[in-house]
């Protein structure tokens, strides 16, 4: 329990923030944001897909301003970049180029820290966070769990009093996400870490409910912190322990009270049998380019861009289906936009978008994650094209389900979830990931 007294780490009192539509009205993305977070505990904050978490973490960290309100850090109003608090987001956002000791060394270079300084203090944080030895590989190399440990590092290299994450396990599978979480764990209760308090943003109840002290439920529309649930429990919480249920329960009730849609909004609400969009992700990445560039700007009249694009109805229609259920584009009153995450896309180099086209097709498309898991959890990684038809065909006609299941390869080929071979209709996971996961196996074993 905190002193009454005592200055939070981080206090927020009626911060609001707008951003202008492309149509130039003011939206208002936060309202009233009443937010403490004490030093010693660590909270979680839940909410849905654009209610607002991504804008309030930025703020908090100084990176963006709010519109009103206030953001004090240990009591000192915060106006601009916070030295002290550092940031893991959900996208790796690793340099390519670089190996995992120059990524890690990044910030303190900015922050004028002499190279032996710098090459010491990385190469113990890269220690710490359990990637020692690939010092000297290159993202490309690590897999998505060790891609998301130097994004650890390279906030926890800068010493961070408050450690702000941005959804940095949704990425990842449930194991990795697990361990990963686990070892932060380990080195807050060891405190191996400097860090006086830990704020998570989640989308799951769950992970949560097992890392935090406090759960906040955010609300949207506009976004503000609409209720709070103390975790009394020890750690490591057991999840199937009747009072980690019980909790789970509670957060879950809130959540979906008086919120239309529930937890995650419409996207969550496919299915396995949801019947894919025919079209490929050229054509998907050509469309948004062209919606993101002059005379669009990132937004169209929906005839407009047809008479531009000089594309026929249904296979436009097909592409404004894909960009919608890949959170890349929204369409409203007539009109299609570029979302944050479209416009993300748009201005991330060829591999990037690869990663971001991966990471929106697992988090959206059931089938995408579904093949993805079960070739995961495959000993040899490998199954035929025909279990997956077979479950389609309870959804879909036999030719639906061909279709459906061949644009999800197309789809998976590209973002490099899966492979898939066209003589033997086998599909399995390509081979760096199963190189990463037998290495992976291979040091557990150790
Ligand atoms: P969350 O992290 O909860 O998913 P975000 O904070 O990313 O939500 O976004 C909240 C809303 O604010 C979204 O509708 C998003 O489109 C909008 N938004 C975020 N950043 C900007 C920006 N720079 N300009 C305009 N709108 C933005
Ligand atoms: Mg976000």
């Amino acid at each position: 329990m905190s002193d009454p007294v005592s200055v939070a780490l981080l206090d927020l009192r009626g911060v609001r923030k707008t951003f202008r539509t492309p149509e130039r009205q003011e939206r208002t993305v936060l309202e009233g944001v009443d937010f403490r977070l004490e030093e010693g505990e660590i909270v979680a904050l839940l909410g849905k897909s654009g209610s607002g978490k991504s804008t309030l973490l930025r703020i908090m960290a100084g990176l963006i301003s709010a519109n009103g309100g206030d953001v004090l850090y240990r009591g000192r109003k915060v106006g601009g970049p916070a030295k002290g608090i550092a940031m893991v987001f959900q996208s790796f956002a690793l340099f390519p180029w670089l190996t995992v000791q120059e990524n890690v060394e990044l910030g303190l270079e900015a922050a004028g820290v002499a190279r032996a300084e710098r090459e010491q203090r990385a190469g113990d944080v890269i220690d710490l966070i359990g990637l020692g030895g690939y010092e000297g590989a290159y993202p490309k190399e690590l897999s998505g769990g060790m891609r998301q440990r130097v994004g650890f590092a390279r906030a926890l290299v800068m010493r961070p009093d408050v450690l702000l994450l941005d959804e940095p396990f949704s990425a990842l599978d449930v194991l990795t996400s697990e361990t990963l979480r686990e070892d932060l764990i380990d080195l807050w209760e060891e405190r191996k870490i400097p860090t006086k308090g830990i704020l998570l943003v989640s989308h799951n109840i769950e992970e949560a409910v097992s890392i935090a002290d406090r759960v906040l439920v955010f609300s949207s529309d506009p976004g503000r912190v609409r209720a709070e649930i103390r975790v009394g429990l020890p750690r490591p919480r057991d999840p199937e322990s009747p009072a980690f249920r019980q909790i789970v329960d509670e957060v879950y009730t809130l959540m979906t009270a008086n919120v239309r849609g529930g937890v995650g909004g419409a996207q969550d609400q496919l299915t396995l049998g949801y019947r894919l969009p025919d079209t490929t992700p050229g054509k998907l990445e050509g469309l948004l380019e062209t919606l993101a560039e002059p005379p669009f700007n990132g937004r169209a009249d929906l005839p407009q861009l047809a008479e531009e694009t000089e594309l026929e109805d249904d296979i436009l229609f097909h592409l404004f289906e894909g960009l919608r259920v890949l959170g890349l584009a929204r369409i409203a009153a007539g009109d299609i936009f570029i979302t944050a995450a479209g416009r993300a896309f748009i201005d991330a180099d060829d591999s990037t978008r690869k990663e971001l086209f991966a990471e929106t097709l697992l988090r959206n498309i059931p089938l995408a994650a579904h093949i993805r898991r079960v070739l995961d959890e495959r000993r040899d990684h490998r199954a035929p094209e025909d279990r997956f038809l077979q479950e389609l065909q309870d959804y879909l006609t036999d030719g639906e389900a061909e279709r459906v299941l061949e644009t999800a390869i197309t789809w998976g080929r590209y973002a490099e979830i899966f492979d898939y071979d066209y003589n033997s209709g086998v599909l399995m996971l390509p081979e760096d990931v199963v190189e990463e996961m037998e290495a992976e196996d291979g040091r557990a074993e150790d």
